[in-house]
C-alpha cells in the first residue's frame, strides 16, 4: 500500500487550536498560577489534556490540587501518581507525554515506572522550560511547526495581552511572533461584568466596564483593543463549560436590566447571549473568525448541551462570520458535518481529536474530507505543553497518512490531489481562515 508519510513529513503543520502559553505570563496573572508542585513529572502527567483520565481513574482532586500547588512531597507524588498510571497508560494524552518527554529529554523509556521515576523527573526539570520561546521554537523547527494559533487562558489572557506583551524585550516580542498567532478568549464569561479580569481589561483599553452603557462601549473598545492593538486573528468563545450554546438576540433593554452584581440564574442567560451577539458583531465588522469550543467536557455543563446543533440560530444569523468549531463537536461529530455541508461560514476543526482516538480522527477526516469543502477542515493539537506537543505530532501526520493511503487505495484521488488537500488541511486552511500570512508551503 503506498505509504504518504514522507510527504506529511514535509508539509509545514500549522496548529490551528494550542495552549502552549509562554510560561511568563503566569507571573502577571491574578489567578491561574502555573504548575509551582515539586515533581516535574507528577505536574505533566497531571497536566490539563490528561489529567482528566487519572481523575476519572479515580485519583482524588484534592490529590490533584495538593500536587499542583506543591503542598506535597515528590516521593509522596510518585506513589500517588503511579497508582493510577497502569490504568491510563494507554490514554493518548497520557501517552503523548510519555513519547513528547523521551523525544525532548533523550531518555526513550517502554513505560514509565517505580524504577525510572526519579531519574525522569530530574532530566525534566533541566529540559523543562516549556513556553520558553527558544525551547518552543527549536520543537518547532524540528517537528516542522511553522505556527501555533495560540489560544489563552482565560484567566491568564488579559496578562497576556496587557502587561506581559508591553514587556516584552525586542527578541522575545519578535519571537513571539515569529512562534504564535493568537485568538482572545472573548465571551460573557471572559468578561463577566463586576470581575478582576474585566476591570484589567477596562484598564488596559482605557474603558468604564462598571455601567451598563459604559459595559456595552466596552465590548467594542476590547475587539478594537485586541485585533488593531495586539493584532488579534480571531475570537474564541468557551462558554460550553458553563451553558449550552443556544444564543439567540436579545434586546438591550433586557441585558440592561439583566445587568447586575447578583444577577438570577435567567438574567446570567440574558446577559451571556446579548455579550456574545455583541462579540459577533464585532467578528463581523473586524472581519475575523469566531473559534468555538464545542463537544468535550471539562466543564459544568451536561453532555447533550455541548453540541454544535445548538449554535444553529448564531450561525444562520451571521452568514459573514466565519464559525470554526473545535473538536468537531465530539461525541456530535456526524451531526456537525450535517451543519458543515449546509452553512459555507462553518470551517470544521479536528484539535483534541488526536488526543481521544486516533481510529476517531482518521475516520472523521475521512468522513469530512468526502463531504465538506476542502478549504473548511483544520487540525490542531489542544495540547498545554511542549511534551505533549513533540509526542502528539507524530501521530497526526501518521493518522493523516493513514487516511491518505486510504483514498489513494480505493481511488478517490491521485497523489497529486492528495498532496494538494493535505497542504490544506495541515497548512494552508488555517492561513487563509486567518490571515496570517504567507508561511507558503514549499519552494
Ligand atoms: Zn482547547
Amino acid at each position: 500500500m503506498k505509504d504518504f508519510k514522507d510527504i506529511m513529513a514535509q508539509i509545514p503543520f500549522i496548529d490551528a487550536h494550542c495552549h502552549v502559553m509562554p510560561r511568563g505570563v503566569g507571573k502577571y496573572a491574578s489567578s491561574g498560577k502555573p504548575f509551582a508542585g515539586h515533581s516535574q513529572l507528577a505536574g505533566l502527567l497531571l497536566g490539563y489534556g490528561s489529567r482528566m483520565c487519572f481523575l476519572t481513574a479515580g485519583l482524588p482532586q484534592e490529590v490533584v490540587n495538593l500536587i499542583w500547588d506543591g503542598s506535597m512531597d515528590p516521593e509522596e507524588c510518585k506513589t500517588e501518581v503511579l497508582k493510577f498510571l497502569p490504568l491510563v497508560e494507554a490514554a493518548l494524552p497520557v501517552v503523548f507525554c510519555r513519547r513528547g518527554m523521551a523525544m525532548l529529554t533523550g531518555y526513550e523509556v517502554d513505560e514509565i515506572n517505580g524504577d525510572n521515576w526519579n531519574h525522569l523527573d530530574v532530566l525534566l526539570a533541566e529540559s523543562g522550560t516549556g513556553g520558553d520561546y527558544a525551547h518552543l521554537l527549536s520543537v518547532m523547527e524540528r517537528d516542522n511547526i511553522t505556527k501555533l494559533l495560540l489560544n489563552m487562558w482565560t484567566s491568564w489572557s488579559a496578562a497576556y495581552y496587557g502587561r506581559y506583551l508591553d514587556g516584552l524585550s525586542d527578541m522575545d516580542r519578535a519571537d513571539d511572533s515569529r512562534a504564535y498567532s493568537t485568538l482572545a478568549t472573548f465571551d460573557s464569561y471572559a468578561v463577566a461584568p463586576f470581575t478582576e479580569p474585566t476591570r484589567e481589561y477596562a484598564r488596559i483599553v482605557g474603558a468604564d466596564a462598571e455601567s451598563f452603557d459604559g459595559y456595552d462601549r466596552f465590548i467594542e473598545e476590547l475587539a478594537d483593543f485586541f485585533v488593531l492593538k495586539r493584532e488579534v486573528k480571531g475570537f474564541k468563545i468557551s462558554e460550553c463549560y458553563f451553558r449550552a450554546l443556544d444564543y439567540v438576540p436579545v434586546e438591550k433593554e433586557k441585558a440592561r436590566a439583566a445587568f447586575r452584581e447578583n444577577p438570577s440564574e435567567e438574567q446570567v442567560k440574558t446577559l451571556s447571549d446579548y455579550v456574545t451577539w455583541r462579540v459577533l458583531e464585532q467578528a463581523r465588522r473586524l472581519q475575523v473568525p469566531v473559534q468555538i469550543h464545542t463537544g468535550e467536557l471539562w466543564g459544568e455543563t451536561k453532555v447533550a448541551q455541548v453540541s454544535p446543533m445548538h449554535l444553529e440560530t448564531a450561525i444562520r444569523a451571521f452568514p459573514d462570520v466565519k464559525f470554526d468549531i473545535l473538536h468537531g463537536g465530539y461525541p456530535f461529530m456526524a451531526e456537525l458535518g450535517i451543519l458543515a455541508s449546509n452553512f459555507r461560514n462553518i470551517y470544521l476543526n479536528l484539535s483534541a481529536m488526536p488526543l481521544r482516538s486516533m481510529e476517531q480522527f482518521e475516520h472523521w477526516l475521512g468522513v469530512y474530507i468526502n463531504t465538506v469543502s476542502a478549504n473548511r477542515i483544520l487540525v490542531g493539537t489542544d495540547v498545554f505543553n511542549v511534551e505533549c506537543m513533540a509526542g502528539c505530532i507524530d501521530f497526526i501526520r501518521a493518522g493523516c497518512a493513514a487516511v491518505a493511503s486510504r483514498m489513494f487505495q480505493r481511488g478517490i484521488a491521485s497523489e497529486g490531489a492528495i498532496r494538494r488537500l493535505f497542504e490544506r488541511i495541515l497548512n494552508k486552511n488555517a492561513c487563509e481562515l486567518y490571515g496570517i500570512g504567507d508561511m507558503s508551503i514549499m519552494p
